[in-house]
Formats: C-alpha cells, sequence, structure tokens
C-alpha cells in the first residue's frame, strides 16, 4: 500500500511512524508492504515566506490553508499515477472506525489530507477530496493526530505489516467482538493469580474461554455492538455461563 500524507508538519507524521511494528514493516529492506511519502505544501507555495494560508474572506479569526499551494501537491500527486483516493482528516467527515479502516486497507493508495488553522478553502475540498473523515466528535489543532490514527489503523490491517497476521485478525471489532483479556507471567501477583484455564495447556478450552469472555466483555461494555450479533446456541450458552461466573464467580 502507499500512502501520501499531506501536512505542513509532516515530521509529526514521519516520527510516529519510525519506531515500533509499523515503522519495521515500512523499514523491510525486501518487499515493504507499504511505504509513506511526505509532501509539505509550503514547497508548493509561490509566497516568498512559503505562506500557505491567508484571512478568511468575510472576516473572523484564524487562518485558513490557501487552494493553490494544495492544488499543486493534487496535480502533482494525480500525475504521478491512477487517481488515489484522497481524504481529509477533517471534524465534518464520516466517524473512522473498524468497519472503514478494512475498506481504506483494500485500496492501493491514499492521500491524506491534514488541515491546520480553521482548516482548508472549501473550493479545494470540493474539487479535490473524494471522501472526510473524523477521529471523533472533537476539535484538534491538525489533521496529523487523526492522519497517524488512520495510517496505523489501516496498515494494521495490510497483509505483511504485522509480524503475526492472527493477531490482528483477533482484535477487538473483527469479529465484531472485543478482544478477550490477556495475561503474561508471572502467573501470581502480589493480590491476583491468572486464570487457571489458561495455564491448563488445554487449548480447546482455552479457546471457549477466550470466546466466553469475548462474548461477555461485547455484552457489557458494548451494547450497540452486542445488539448486532447473532448468535449461535452455543454462544448463547457461553454468554449465560459468563453473566453466572460474573455473579457467582467462577467454578474452582
Ligand atoms: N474549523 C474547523 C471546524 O470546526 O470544522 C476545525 C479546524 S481544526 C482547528 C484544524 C484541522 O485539524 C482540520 O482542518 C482537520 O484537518 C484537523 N482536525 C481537527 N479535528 C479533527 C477530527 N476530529 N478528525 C480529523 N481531523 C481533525
Amino acid at each position: 500500500m502507499h500512502i501520501d500524507i499531506i501536512s505542513i508538519f509532516p515530521e509529526l507524521v514521519r516520527h510516529w511512524f519510525s519506531q515500533g511494528v509499523i515503522g519495521r514493516a515500512l523499514q523491510k529492506k525486501e518487499d515493504p508492504p507499504a511505504a509513506l511519502y511526505y509532501w509539505n505544501p509550503r514547497e508548493y507555495s509561490d509566497d516568498r515566506h512559503q505562506r500557505v494560508d491567508d484571512r478568511p474572506f468575510g472576516g473572523g479569526p484564524g487562518m485558513v490553508m490557501q487552494y493553490e499551494p494544495l492544488a499543486r501537491v493534487a496535480q502533482a500527486i494525480n500525475a504521478s499515477g491512477d487517481k488515489p483516493l484522497h481524504i481529509y482528516l477533517s471534524p465534518q467527515g464520516s466517524t473512522f472506525n473498524h468497519t472503514l479502516a478494512a475498506e481504506l486497507a483494500r485500496k492501493p493508495r491514499l492521500v491524506l489530507w491534514c488541515g491546520r488553522y480553521e482548516g482548508i478553502d472549501q473550493r479545494f475540498i470540493e474539487e479535490y477530496i473524494d471522501a472526510e473523515i473524523s477521529i471523533g466528535d472533537f476539535v484538534l489543532s491538525g489533521g496529523e493526530i487523526a492522519a497517524a490514527i488512520v495510517i496505523d489503523t489501516v496498515l494494521r490491517l495490510v497483509p505483511g505489516v504485522l509480524g503475526d497476521e492472527q493477531s490482528a485478525l483477533e482484535d477487538s471489532f473483527q469479529q465484531k467482538l472485543l478482544d478477550h483479556p490477556h495475561y503474561t507471567r508471572p502467573e501470581n501477583t502480589a493480590t491476583i493469580r491468572a486464570p487457571e484455564i489458561l495455564l491448563s495447556g488445554n487449548h480447546a478450552l482455552i479457546e471457549r474461554w477466550r470466546l466466553k469472555q469475548a462474548l461477555g466483555r461485547t455484552f457489557l461494555h458494548r451494547p450497540d455492538i452486542f445488539c448486532q450479533l447473532d448468535l449461535s446456541d452455543a454462544q448463547q450458552n457461553l454468554l449465560n455461563e459468563f453473566l453466572t461466573e460474573q455473579q457467582f464467580g467462577e467454578p474452582s
């Protein structure tokens, strides 16, 4: 996958992906599964101070990112191959979630536009933007954090990015369920012992326990997701077992 990031602060995003599992995937010498490219609109500005913003028509506070430098970047990107999907990170866009991330992960190339100030001149949005994505009902100072969230989430779903593909498949939301709880050594902390089943080595029982926890957590914490599930009889029984254990404790 090829992702272009357009920002007047590209280092913010570049730094984020210099480490960790995504950083390692991007730095693979042979066949990296994804590549990030950075474009700074200042380099496409006619202004001798490389400004890309100006006062809003009609007055009011703040500045607006100008059409022209952004349009030059968009034209350069569109001229360099098949037209990619241009996404403006904006609090006014569709709310980002797993389903949208999975859809984006199937695209060969994404272009992520990071706004600053009061945002981008509307004429640029109308002419070049295919979709607007928000990461939530709040306002950030710039689109870079939002772009980093979209990139991280999408790349986890691109084959070859995670060391173990199975781990993304088991994450929350993949099966319309929250993930089960996780434990590691030591077996005992000062106050709590890890669940006995996880220490038993019985993989069938461990899988059953994990599904039960995932069903129970989704039921308790995310009724909005839970109500979309069509449970089999076996899953309903597992959930009932979970709820009984919540009330009376797990059998020892
Ligand atoms: N005046 C704009 C509004 O109220 O809709 C907000 C502009 S905000 C200060 C500057 C930039 O941050 C936006 O152009 C956008 O790129 C980014 N941004 C802010 N909140 C965001 C959100 N919830 N999701 C995605 N991007 C966001």
